[in-house]
């Protein structure tokens, strides 16, 4: 494992209660992993929502499409 990508790890296990659920999401690579006792459960991709402005779990329904079929804008569920 790259040293840069160690510390990040450390950093996330200080933030995240052994015992519970966690989600942490990386703003560089848009991923979120979800942990369970420090363990990884599951990775997804997460996008920034163009009205409420938050990460959210990323779905292909969010999309906001052009008429040519090219992506504008991505909404989260709450926001659709
Ligand atoms: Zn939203």
């Amino acid at each position: 494992m790259p040293a840069a990508m160690v510390r990040i790890w450390l950093k996330w296990e200080m933030a995240c209660p052994m015992s519970e659920y966690c989600e942490l999401i990386n703003p560089q690579t848009m991923t979120a992993t979800l942990l369970k006792g420090g363990e990884v459960v599951t990775q997804y991709k997460v996008e920034r929502c163009d009205n409420c402005e938050t990460l959210q779990r990323l779905d292909e329904f969010g999309y906001q499409k052009h008429l040519s079929g090219i992506k504008i804008l991505w909404f989260c569920g709450a926001c659709r």
